[in-house]
């Protein structure tokens, strides 16, 4: 009978169209919200806001309040669908910038629908006011358009846009992250939901579990990540954010997913991968954060909730922007007070924990035991010396291309010099055998040698002492987990054409 069960119950989880809470689930843990939404989706039974109906919802916006609203298009779809980018709020005399986005990943539809709600309340509400009157906000709400239209996570071509912020193989993901460094806000939050049915949940109690956090908060704890940033991030936005929830009492936790390793499960907590978008900001000293809604396989079921428990959170961070815009400021001006070291790897701390779930046969919270590997608990592997500069040959101009997309400014030697530098040399590689994003990754160990080096005119040279240089550590260094080396973007016989300068001289 039991096996009967567990192989129904495997059935349930894995079938998308049934992968959802019960009646008796909703009910008990995730009850609609009573609340009018104004988002195109709304004002149908079924299916989200389509590109057609959200361009004419931010047009009939634009006539309506043509001083506050405005959008221009950062790029188009990979099937020609223009991508815009909404700006509300004081474009020129601001106390903070703060950008968002929805709909990175298409079947996450409570992410876009709530920045629809979040544009039209700003401009409609009085209460509203003080935001846009002192904030500077900048707003992608479906910046995966091919995907949101077939309600699928991935782009047209199958990748993950929220897997390809090194490595840049999708127009989309070179269009957003262009915009948003043009951009430059101090305040960077991504919406997402969450899968709240997971295969590897049918192994806990009776007959499996879900989650029950309404939110999931998502933030770096990548040991490159200026302290400071990651410090007002918690002490400011996550902190002011939580009793809001508590008041509507919405669930909250940091992010937390499972992982297959060895035929065993554990849990990740945090991000530590620039190749993803929490990190990567995080990276470019701005405060970073995704958030994870409980929604994705629930069509919609509890559907306001979600799209409120978004608006509510981006409506807190907004207000935490304003009001502590002095400390912001603060955090990223020491941001860019580097550090002498990089850290090239790191280990999670592993810990037991306990994590209350929703038992889906009880239905009732039940306390499971987990391992968790802790990314916001990170220590120190492998450090190196901090470079005053990468030196990048000339024929790599396909580094520089992708570091000038991740909002770097490179620059060239002015004339033909000789130079003591520190050069990569591999000392094992191999390729990783299981394919990710369509290619299989190059596992690298280097070591570096001193010497002397005559570099041509016109060499590109990275000034370290920039705002976004921990994205050159991240990407430059041959062993980093989403690196150029790592990714493809270079062969590993290439890594002899990047070199780190440490001297003081200025080039
Ligand atoms: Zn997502």
């Amino acid at each position: 009978m039991r096996s009967v069960l567990i192989l129904i119950l495997f059935l349930f989880f894995t079938t998308s169209y049934i992968s959802q809470d019960s009646k008796k689930i909703t009910k008990s843990f995730f009850p609609d919200f009573d609340i009018e939404i104004p988002s195109p989706a709304f004002k149908k039974n079924k299916g989200f806001t389509n590109y057609k109906e959200m361009m004419s919802f931010l047009d009939s916006l634009v006539k309506d309040y043509p001083n506050d609203i405005s959008y221009r298009f950062i790029g188009s779809s990979q099937k020609g669908k223009k991508i815009p980018m909404v700006y509300i709020g004081n474009q020129t005399n601001y106390l903070a910038k703060v950008c968002y986005m929805g709909g990175l990943h298409g079947n996450e539809p409570a992410s876009s629908e709530g920045m629809l709600f979040l544009i039209h309340n700003l401009l409609k509400e009085d209460s509203l006011r003080h935001l846009k009157e002192n904030l500077s906000i900048a707003i992608i709400p479906m910046a995966n358009i091919d995907g949101y239209e077939k309600q699928d996570r991935y782009a047209a071509n199958g990748q993950d846009l929220n897997r390809d912020q090194t490595k840049f193989s999708n127009p989309e993901s070179i269009y957003i992250k262009r915009a948003v460094n043009e951009f430059s806000p101090d305040l960077m939050v991504d919406f997402h939901e969450y899968k709240p049915y997971r295969v590897d949940f049918v192994n806990f109690g009776e007959f499996g579990v879900t989650q029950q956090y309404d939110a999931m908060f998502l933030y770096s704890g990548n040991l490159n990540v200026s302290k400071s940033i990651r410090k007002v991030t918690e002490d400011y936005f996550i902190t002011q954010v939580k009793p809001k929830l508590d008041y509507y009492d919405l669930k909250h936790h940091n992010y937390i997913s499972s992982k297959h390793k060895n035929n065993s499960i554990y849990f990740n907590l945090g991000s530590v991968s620039s190749r993803s978008s929490a990190t990567s900001y995080a990276l470019s000293n701005c405060v970073s954060i995704l958030m994870e809604i409980r929604g994705v396989g629930l069509k919609r079921t509890s559907f306001n909730r979600r799209v409120f428990t978004t608006y509510l959170l981006a409506n807190s961070y907004l207000n935490t922007a304003l009001k502590n815009y002095n400390e912001l400021k603060l955090a990223i001006k020491q941001a860019n007070q580097f550090p002498e070291d990089i850290i090239i790897k790191y280990k999670k701390q592993k810990s037991g924990y306990t994590l209350n779930m929703i038992d889906v046969y009880e239905n009732k919270l039940i306390p499971i035991n987990v391992t968790l590997h802790n990314g916001l608990e990170c220590s120190p592997v492998i450090k190196r010396k901090r470079p005053n500069y990468y030196i990048i040959e000339s024929e790599l101009s396909i580094v520089t291309d992708k570091l000038a997309i991740l909002g770097l400014d490179i620059d060239t030697l002015n004339y033909d010099e000789v130079l003591e530098v520190e050069s990569y040399k591999i000392i094992s590689s191999k390729k990783s055998p299981v394919l990710f994003q369509g290619f299989h990754e190059n596992i690298i160990k280097s070591e570096i040698i001193l010497e002397n080096k005559l570099f041509k005119k016109g060499t590109f040279i990275v000034p370290m002492n920039q705002k976004r240089s921990n994205l050159a550590v991240e990407t430059l260094e041959p062993e980093m987990l989403s690196g150029f080396l790592r990714f493809n973007v270079i062969k590993p016989e290439s890594i002899n054409k990047i070199h780190r300068y440490l001297q003081n001289k200025q080039l």
